[in-house]
């Protein structure tokens, strides 16, 4: 998906100062932001992102293969080409075990004419599992092996009573369409993409020679519109509350007997496992009740539907085809697919990501970077101490608790220092599917053989090569991938307003505002899912939080579609904390050097909101922006820009904005968290 969880930026104060750094020229513009891309003919109060990128917006078309067009797109796709160049390197002569695999799972994946000669044979072994299965009890087994569909799903998690040992997950998981609405909004729009979904599956069911597609299709959507019916919504899975039912094997019984914990636990290595930590409970109970009421002649149609699309990209191109025309084409809007190679590098990025990311970090990750980045941090860190010690919404032992999280916060910069080792990872050099099985599989017999142990800090869930970052509330840590410390977000040699802004706010500030959003503030210094809160401390909260979603649930991108305030809440208030407290940051670096000069007639302050909404540079087309508001917990890039500024007095001030202004609140209205 093109939103990244959290964005990350910026510059080092200490790289700035230095006499090296600032005889180098900013990579964009003159000072870090590129001028010519805002639109001096709107007023700033009116609308802030069109103010500060409007000409771009209005002279710059989506690619025919993108979902969206930005800085978000342009620099995973520079990165793209850096790595194609790498791994075709290595294809070409691979020398060391791993570069073998990287080579044949590449070779695999790029030898089309391989593909298609070998036509349906590959996933012949995998459909022939379905059609043996005799009675109901195998159709929950097969459910639950690597690369089959099921309507729950477990997984190995950090316990989130205590994060340093690991459990098991059982939840919910994404059905055909992206989420419920699909199934049940009403509207033209939706009976359109349905439509198409239907054809979808009867093109799959021909292509693949199956006795009565048109039957199947119906059949198919009646069973996941039931299916989605008692599905959560995904503003209600944000509550780790909720989504938090440890259960022991009687309990898990009682909820939904038609999974057969016990056998099922066993079949996939989990025999050991005494309880299951349950999110969606009744969703739970109600997909076994399908199981046991839906036919299972109907259920093998769907796991054999949902086995041909979920592998479709590595199917003869009439699969492949299919699946664009409505995941890419009919869903999302996008006229064209991308390129086979493209592909490809995005397929090694999730089979072979971190063997990759060493050989990306050996090449493109200057040492110097993590500890420019590292002084950032630093910097953010110490704007929050100062925010929490001074918020006077908080009491004395909220206060205390919170600093004493903030000074538990891990952060981690560039790569992990512990790689996975894919000794046991066989890559087939003829076969794409077989390799995307093995990878599922892999991957599943890594996180078995960690059950058993306290919890790993090392792991990472992003590649460093992802342009990226993110927060994870049981590890409480910050996690920043090389890619995503490069320009325009991360930039030696830009104004420092550039760097507080981007990096700053963006990333930094914003990763660590997650630690305090809605949901990442259930849980303390140690990751548990604790409250810490006083309850007078946490009605105050409460009510900001109510406002900021409230002022969001008004905004509506798209006539009928509305952003959903509650579902982007973690988000929106991770936006907040992280431009307040960039901004603290940033003023705290003035304090040390002294009031910046003006420069292209804007002064520091400026600079600072102008760099930020510019990180947020972005379009999308309407089909991805649907998506994204009805699953999405990420606002639209344009909100994320006027939605958060009009908040913040400094806004009003570096801009001198006025009540006639549309943008404008009044200061009672304004959501301040810090
Ligand atoms: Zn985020």
């Amino acid at each position: 998906m093109k939103f990244r969880s959290v964005l990350l930026v910026a510059g080092a104060a200490v790289a700035i100062a230095s006499p090296a750094a600032a005889q180098q020229k900013a990579a964009y513009g003159s000072w870090g932001v590129e001028t010519k891309d805002m639109d001096p003919s709107v007023k700033p109060g009116d609308d802030f992102f069109a103010y500060a990128e409007g000409t771009w917006l209005k002279n710059h078309p989506i690619p025919a293969d993108k979902t969206g067009a930005g800085y978000n797109y342009e620099l995973p796709d520079e990165i793209e080409l850096q790595v194609r160049k790498m791994v075709e390197q290595v294809s070409a002569n691979p020398t060391t075990p791993i570069e073998h695999k990287i080579a044949d799972a590449y070779n695999a994946w790029m030898d089309e004419g391989g593909i298609e000669a070998r036509g349906l044979a590959p996933v012949q072994p995998y459909l022939a599992r379905i059609n043996a299965v005799k009675n109901r009890s195998q159709l929950v087994e097969l459910m639950a092996q690597p690369g089959y569909a099921a309507p729950v799903r477990l997984g190995i998690t950090a316990d989130q009573d205590d994060p340093t040992r690991y459990t098991v997950r059982a939840g919910q998981v994404r059905l055909g369409l992206p989420t419920r609405d699909y199934y049940l909004l009403k509207g033209d729009k939706y009976d359109a993409i349905r439509a198409a979904y239907r054809q979808y599956i009867v093109d799959l069911g021909k292509l693949a020679g199956l006795s009565d597609p048109e039957g199947r299709a119906d059949r198919i959507i009646a069973l996941e519109t039931k299916i989605s019916k008692d599905q959560w919504t995904p503003e209600r899975r944000r509550d780790p509350v909720a989504t938090h039912n440890v259960m022991n094997r009687a309990q898990l019984m009682k909820l939904a007997p038609q999974f057969n914990w016990s056998e099922t636990l066993r079949s996939i290595g989990l025999g050991s496992a005494k309880t299951v930590d349950v999110a969606e409970t009744t969703a739970v109970t109600a997909a076994g009740k399908r199981i046991a009421d839906v036919p299972l002649s109907t259920w093998k149609e769907y796991l054999t539907f949902r086995f041909l699309s979920d592998h479709a990209n590595d199917l003869p191109k009439a699969f492949d085809d299919a699946h664009f025309g409505f995941y890419g084409h009919a869903l999302n809007d996008v006229p064209e697919q991308q390129a086979r190679w493209k592909r490809g590098i995005q397929m090694l990025d999730s089979s072979l990501g971190e063997a990759v990311g060493q050989l990306y970090v050996a090449k493109f990750w200057p040492p110097q970077t993590a500890n420019l980045a590292q002084e950032l941090v630093d910097d953010m860190h110490a704007a929050y101490a100062e925010k929490i010690s001074n918020a006077a919404w908080m009491d004395e032992r909220t206060r205390k608790a919170a600093l004493a999280k903030l000074a538990s916060f891990d952060p981690r910069i560039g790569h992990p220092v512990k790689w996975i080792d894919y000794s046991t990872l066989a890559v087939s050099p003829t076969d794409p599917l077989a390799n995307a099985i093995a990878t599922q599989e892999f991957q599943w017999k890594l996180d078995l053989k960690r059950f058993p142990h306290p919890v790993d800090r090392t792991l990472w869930e992003m590649t460093p090569q992802t342009v990226n970052a993110y927060y994870d509330p049981t590890m409480n840590q910050i996690t920043v991938p090389a890619a995503i410390l490069q320009p325009p977000f991360f930039d030696a040699n830009a104004d420092p307003a550039v760097n507080y802004a981007e990096t700053g706010a963006t990333t930094i500030g914003h990763e660590m505002g997650h630690g305090f959003d809605d949901e990442g503030r259930q849980f303390d210094a140690k990751g548990r899912l604790r409250d810490w809160w006083t309850p007078a401390t946490a009605a105050k909260y409460k009510v900001k939080a109510d406002m900021l979603a409230a002022q969001f649930d008004q905004y509506e991108p798209i006539p009928g579609v509305h952003i959903k305030g509650k579902l982007t809440l973690g988000e929106n208030l991770a936006d907040l904390g992280g431009m307040e407290t960039a901004y603290a940051a940033y003023r705290r670096y003035v304090a040390r050097h002294g009031e910046p000069p003006v420069i292209d007639g804007f002064t520091g302050d400026q600079r600072f909101f102008i760099a930020y909404a510019q990180a947020w540079q972005g379009k999308s087309r309407e089909g991805a922006e649907r998506q994204q508001l009805l699953s999405d917990p990420h606002s639209p890039e344009k909100y994320r820009v006027d939605g958060i500024v009009r908040n913040f007095d400094p806004w009003y001030k570096a801009f001198n904005v006025q009540p006639s202004d549309k943008l404008y609140l009044p200061p009672d209205q304004r959501v301040h968290v810090w």
